[in-house]
């Protein structure tokens, strides 16, 4: 399919003006043609507009340029109403029909009293509602009261399309209802006089001269500036943006399945592949002229620059426990969603004073998922079961425990609160609460919440994919000779265990050896497969730091020096827009510096927000002199409420990792600390592991 040279946008208006001077609520249109946009353009009334898209049509077919046309009203109504009005489901033979019922002049129009005739072949009660004129119409219901649609009230796009007016209604702010059976038999005769030159949208195959295209601008557009005219402003602004879109992306939005009822072009038929734009170049670039950059400086730019890069799908609750929830989750009914009973025991009506009572007893009782359907009469009790709705006449419960039964009486001592072992309906959620904030991570306890609450299924976005790789010509993989200079490849297994103790998706890349071409080709393979990429070695800025010089060659890479030990610079950078965080190839360093950098990091990037491990402060084991300038982790462990420290601080170490269940965190100043004295300490679940 060629592009379109020349693209209008038109808001159309199911009133008609009769002034010169503009308004808003005429038609307004605007064009751009072969990328120069024209004023806006003020129609004053429907024959006006149709006169004006006669001629455009015309000129753009004379001059051989392909015509987009965008319309601001539905091209078709809900399922099944065109076959209810003329036996077929071709929502074109719909616009002929309107095309021969509706009469249109400046000063009149007959679209209420044909909503009327239309609705009187239902029972007179819908699907049309609301009338703007004075005299009553048989079968148009003035309001929703006693209203009854025999059709669905909305088409499938707008179930997506949040926001969007039913054709049903109309009139009443924004009603388009009027607009659709203006507006319809307009295009209708538009495609007459130009007979197979136009294609409707979605519904014909778009190998004519001239698309007419279903539009809804305030779908994408903000609020229009307070001096320019809204419906003026908006077309410009729409033709503009459609305008500028790759020819591919156009191509892609016009690809949509829906031969009824028509759609809105921008709304994504399938929205689980909804995937945000990939991160900025410039997301690592570092404060110029700054040597070494602390910690938390480099933490505040992380989350900062990083955003989301996962697309959002939606899931049963039952499969969403470790996803990132894309959206509030907002309760569909209260919980309880109605009043009920805590406990076992005896319902009657209000509380009861100090001393003896005797209460005679209903037949029937209450339980959980069995209702008692009748009204207990005042002064009387029934045996009410934990979970039961409370009966018609029951507000209070006594525990079965201080009761004392007989067949049909009952008798207990007071002081009883009325409301006593009640639950009341929406004590926990009220329907409409917000229960689970975006960006969450869903526990097991938020699938409880979320269920209870009646939702059934969430969105969330899909599970970050992070490549490891590990880089170095000394590394052996395990079960192979290393050889007398050999060593074993250990971040690898540690680092991917990590990742997929964070949540993430780890995906082994392997490792390859000091060689530059062969870096870049795994670079290449592991952002086509990948999110993120993690490596390990070969970062820091000597002859054999390969990792960071091809990110360097590429352009493509920030060193941090960040003020911290153990961990030598960090390489960041970008490979094909994915983000690479080049770890130090020692185990001790590459684990610290995944915990503290590349575990928010990765957060941020999954849609999970910015968070702060949890430490907490307890005495230290240990006696420790500290120079500042510098952060310091410290493998550590809690014994007898004590913090110890591993022996050894050696990078190299990884028996002290082990060793290990979290880290000490040492500020940056100096310091001393002796026995006793409180320090920072995180444990490894802190993090996630
Ligand atoms: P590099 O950062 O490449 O200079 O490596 C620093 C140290 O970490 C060297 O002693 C490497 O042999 C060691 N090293 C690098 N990668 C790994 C790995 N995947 N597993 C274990 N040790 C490694
Ligand atoms: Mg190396």
């Amino acid at each position: 399919m060629t592009p379109f040279q020349t693209i209008a946008m038109v808001d159309w208006s199911g009133g008609n003006d009769t002034g010169p001077k503009p308004r808003k609520d005429a038609i307004w249109a605007c064009v751009i043609r072969a990328g120069a946009c024209e004023a806006p353009i003020y129609l004053r009334n429907r024959a006006r507009a149709e006169v004006w898209l006669g001629d455009l049509i015309e000129t753009e077919l004379a001059a051989g340029r392909r015509l987009m046309l965008g319309f601001d009203f539905p091209f078709g109504y809900p399922a099944g109403f065109a076959r209810s009005i003329t036996g077929t489901d071709d929502p074109l033979t719909l616009w002929e029909w309107f095309a021969d019922h509706i009469e249109d002049a400046p000063d009149h129009n007959n679209r209420f009293d044909l909503a009327g005739q239309i609705n009187r072949r239902f029972g007179g009660v819908g699907p049309f509602w609301g009338n703007g004129l004075k005299r009553d119409i048989v079968g148009l219901p003035r309001t929703k009261t006693g209203y009854q649609n025999p059709f669905p009230d909305r088409r499938a796009v707008e179930e997506l399309a949040k926001g969007s007016f039913t054709c049903w209604q109309m009139s009443g702010a924004g009603a388009v209802g009027g607009q659709v059976m203006m507006g319809l038999p307009v295009l209708t005769r538009l495609r007459h006089r130009f007979a197979g030159q136009i294609a409707a949208w979605p519904f014909e195959a778009l190998d004519k001269p001239v698309a007419f295209v279903e539009i809804w601008p305030s779908l994408t557009l903000g609020t229009s500036p307070a001096d320019r005219i809204r419906d003026a402003w908006q077309v410009e602004h729409v033709a503009r943006d459609l305008a500028g879109l790759p020819a591919e992306e156009l191509t892609r939005r016009l690809t949509v399945e829906a031969p009824e009822e028509g759609w809105i072009l921008g709304v994504d038929q399938n929205r689980s592949t909804i995937a945000p734009p990939p991160l900025r170049n410039d997301c690592f670039a570092l404060p110029a002229g700054v040597s070494w950059t602390p910690v938390d400086d480099a933490l505040a730019l992380l989350r900062d620059r990083l955003r989301a890069v996962t697309s959002i799908e939606e899931i049963p609750v039952m499969d969403a426990m470790g996803r990132v929830l894309a959206e509030d989750c907002i309760a569909l009914r209260s919980n309880p969603p109605q009043a009920n009973t805590a406990v076992d025991g005896y319902g009657f009506s209000g509380g009861l004073p100090e001393g003896a009572h005797v209460l005679p007893l209903a037949d029937g009782r209450a339980a959980a998922g069995a209702a008692f359907a009748g009204t207990v009469p005042a002064g009387h009790a029934i045996r009410i079961l934990t979970g039961a709705t409370l009966p018609e006449g029951v507000d209070t419960i006594a525990l079965q425990e201080d009761v004392t039964v007989e067949p049909d009486r009952i008798a207990l001592n007071g002081p009883l609160k009325q409301g006593a072992n009640a639950r009341q309906a929406g004590e926990d959620v009220a329907q409409g609460d917000i229960v689970l904030e975006a960006s969450r991570v869903l526990s097991a306890a938020d699938l409880a919440l979320a269920t209870a609450v009646g939702i059934a299924r969430l969105r969330v976005r899909k599970p970050l994919k992070v490549a490891v790789l590990s880089t170095g010509d000394e590394l052996t993989d395990p079960g192979e000779d290393a050889g007398r200079d050999g060593i074993y490849d250990a971040n690898r297994p540690m680092l991917l265990a990590t990742l997929r103790a964070f949540g993430f998706e780890a995906v082994d890349v392997g490792r390859v050896g000091d060689d530059r071409a062969a870096l870049r080709q795994r670079l290449d393979a592991a952002a086509q497969e990948a999110d993120a990429i993690l490596t390990s070695g070969g970062a820091s800025d000597g002859d054999e730091d390969h990792m960071s010089a091809v990110l360097r060659d590429a352009g493509a890479m920030q060193e941090w020096r960040i003020a911290i030990k153990p961990g030598r610079p960090l390489a960041l950078g970008l490979w094909q827009d994915k983000p690479v965080f080049g770890l130090p190839g020692n185990p001790v360093a590459a684990l610290v510096c995944t915990l503290i950098f590349a575990r928010p990091a990765l957060a941020q990037l999954a849609g999970a927000g910015w968070s702060d491990p949890q430490g907490f402060d307890m005495p230290a084991a240990f006696e420790k002199r500290k120079k500042p300038g510098r952060r310091e982790y410290l493998r550590a462990r809690v014994r007898e409420g004590r913090v110890e420290v591993f022996a050894s601080e050696g990078s190299g170490r990884i028996s002290g990792l082990s060793w290990a269940e979290g880290l000490v965190e040492l500020g940056d100043g100096a310091c001393h600390i002796r026995p006793g004295d409180a320090v920072r300490y995180i444990p490894y679940v802190s993090f996630g592991l």
